[in-house]
């Protein structure tokens, strides 16, 4: 019998794009990957997707990434971000929007070769943890894939070797929402057979937690829901906040991710449904935290 969801999984697994992700979901990853983040302390954060050659970056990814990123710093982690020369406005612009210190960007370089220059310099971080989250992962044939089965690999540097490598025995956690990302080396088989052309895009990158979610920065939020509820504290931000984010982005070039156009949208769902499935998340994650019941016991972790 499958396990079930936590209540903060489901809600954000919910597949608002119709895009059909729910087979892919690993129950209880969430909990388990965040109890991990817990006691990291230098977390290296890679993000962003250029999904075709005449767009920017994308809006899925990096206001999530950097959510869970002060979080993590809130926590007492040294955090650093890995990303690519268009992705790093983005990743910039929400540092600013939130308050946060910008030099925690750390290192970029877009190339097309096995080695990226930004490699060397997380390598030397020593990370304790490396988390993805909306980042391209090599398929099969050693391609990167957009969701429409084009070539991306000549617009995001290969940052999933690291993830391959695993510095130090790094702990690996991947957060997606489309079987093309870092991580889903996990559900290959799922993805292949649930996702259109998954077989060709299917990433082959497994991390040791995978979280998929209806839109990656949906999974992203739902790690900073465990970690609050693990630490106690309200870690999350706020409805307005995430207005803030998206408006950041797009000011900084951001672009949908499945339209390409320069709107407040994320996977082409409007920012008014960002802000009331994180209205919801937030109020649950407070219930919760208000009844200590909400993490699944050791025990019922994820399964694969
Ligand atoms: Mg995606
Ligand atoms: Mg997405």
């Amino acid at each position: 019998m499958s396990r079930l969801l936590s209540p903060l999984e489901a809600l954000c697994a919910l597949d608002a794009g119709g895009r059909g992700i729910g087979r892919l979901v690993l129950p209880g990853a969430m909990a388990a990957a965040a109890r991990s983040l817990l006691t990291a302390r230098r977390v290296v954060l890679v993000t962003g997707f250029v999904p075709r050659p005449d767009w920017a970056a994308e809006t899925d990814g990096p206001s999530g990434t950097v959510v869970l990123g002060r979080a993590l710093r809130r926590l007492g982690a040294t955090v650093a971000y890995l990303v690519d020369p268009p992705v790093r406005p983005l990743v910039r612009a929400c540092l600013r929007a939130l308050g946060e210190p910008r030099d925690l960007v750390a290192v970029s370089g877009v190339s097309a070769t096995a080695t990226a220059p930004g490699l060397e310099a997380v390598r030397d971080l020593r990370p304790t943890h490396l988390v993805a989250v909306e980042r391209p992962g090599r398929a099969a044939d050693g391609g990167y894939y957009n969701a429409r089965g084009r070539s991306v690999a000549a617009l995001n540097a290969p940052f999933d070797t690291l993830f391959l490598e695993r510095p130090r025995g790094a702990v690996t956690i991947g957060v997606g929402d489309g079987g093309n990302e870092i991580g889903m080396g996990r559900v290959r088989g799922r993805v292949a057979r649930d996702v259109p052309r998954g077989r060709r895009i299917g990433s082959v990158v497994r991390t040791d937690h995978l979280i998929v979610a209806g839109t990656s920065n949906w999974g992203a939020w739902g790690l900073v829901a465990h970690l609050a509820l693990l630490a106690g504290r309200d870690l999350l931000h706020t409805p307005d906040e995430e207005a803030r984010l998206t408006r950041a982005m797009v000011a900084a070039g951001g672009v949908d991710g499945l339209t390409g156009e320069r709107r407040l949208s994320v996977d082409r769902l409007p920012v008014a449904v960002h802000r009331a499935l994180l209205g919801t998340l937030r109020e649950l994650t407070i219930h919760l935290m208000a009844r200590r019941a909400a993490i699944p016991r050791a025990g019922e972790q994820e399964t694969a």
